[in-house]
């Protein structure tokens, strides 16, 4: 699927830092955009290199939706704060990957409506959006040994926080994911398999034997004290798991999660007022009321009622007060331990 690197042009975007080099480097992916406001103008997507000597190397990437906070909240944090002493090989930060999306506060760019995590593996004569997924495909995601890419639901969906990683057909691969996604104790750690992986980041990174971590630590388009603070911790603790921090994983309880169907998600059919019955993390028997969709064109008439489709935990909902047909209301996950 993969075309080989002799039949692309070279990417456009250079890199201000040297990855190769020992101490902490801040600097820029600096991609050429020309536009009406800025005739020889350039996308400066933040990166920062922190290095000593020879080890592993993490990928950490934020807002790869632009409207996900924990990621950079917790990236540009670990850039300006961490000793290179305290590291062993190299640590990469892209705290906001989909940078134009992340400047406008948008899930995708502005200039393009690219969709980073359906825009793998890009195209150095592409989009803005395949730019950046091209480079992170052949010069990024080739240095990296373990990749954590930080999700949140974003203005229009809320999460319970996890911490997940795919399910792959390489086992080994696969352990090394879970392994990651225990030490990064998140209150909630999931086991996923991908609907529709096609363009994904993650799929990207795993199909190049990489350990993939994800997570999605709430939502709305902001971002909670409790939420930043798992994600800070788990990023420490998934840099000390990897041998690339000093010092031991701060482990904490994490409580197993299963979306073992297309059962789990529940779509809205109509437009309307949303009212949640069940809150994150609550538990729900199937065939229960999850939402109801108030119609809100005339008075009298009865709402919608979203059932679901299994027993589990309100996993995710709609966060948004108003609804719309298509919208997915809310997902539920089955506890495993
Ligand atoms: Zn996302």
């Amino acid at each position: 699927m993969l075309r080989p690197d002799r039949d692309l042009p070279p990417s456009p975007i250079s890199p201000t830092v040297d990855f190769d080099a020992d101490g902490v480097q801040h600097g820029f992916l600096r991609l050429p955009y020309s536009r009406d406001d800025s005739a020889w103008g350039s996308v400066m997507i933040p990166i920062a290199v922190i290095r000593n000597g020879e080890g592993p190397t993490a990928l950490l990437t934020g807002a790869n939706h632009g409207d996900e906070y924990e990621g950079p909240l917790a990236l540009f944090d670990l850039a300006r704060k961490l000793d290179p002493l305290q590291v062993s090989g190299r640590v990469i930060i892209v705290p906001a990957m989909n940078y134009p999306a992340f400047r406008a506060g948008t899930r995708t760019s502005p200039i393009d409506k690219g969709n980073m995590n359906r825009s793998f593996p890009g195209r150095p004569d592409g989009t803005v959006t395949q730019k950046i997924a091209d480079f992170f495909q052949r010069h990024l995601l080739p240095l990296a040994d373990l990749v954590v890419d930080l999700h949140a639901g974003g203005k229009t969906l809320d999460f319970v926080p996890f911490c997940a990683a795919h399910v792959l057909p390489d086992k080994a691969q696969e352990a090394r994911a879970f392994a990651a996604v225990e030490a990064f104790s998140a209150p909630y750690s999931n086991r996923m398999i991908e609907i529709d992986a096609v363009g994904m980041y993650d799929t990207a990174a795993e199909a190049m034997g990489k350990v993939f971590i994800t997570t999605e630590l709430g939502g709305g388009g902001t971002a909670r004290a409790q939420t930043v603070r798992i994600a800070r911790r788990g990023v420490a603790n998934v840099l000390r798991h990897a041998g690339i921090l000093a010092g031991k994983v701060e482990t904490q309880p994490t409580r197993w999660l299963d979306m073992p169907s297309a059962d789990c998600f529940a779509f809205a059919e109509t437009d309307g007022l949303f009212e949640t019955a069940v809150d994150l993390g609550e538990p729900v028997a199937a065939g229960e009321p999850l939402a109801y969709i108030h119609p809100i064109a005339r008075t009298g008439r009865e709402p919608q009622v979203i059932r679901a489709g299994m027993s589990g935990i309100l996993a995710a909902r709609h966060f948004p007060g108003l609804v719309q047909a298509g919208d997915c209301a809310a997902v539920i996950a089955v506890l495993m331990s």
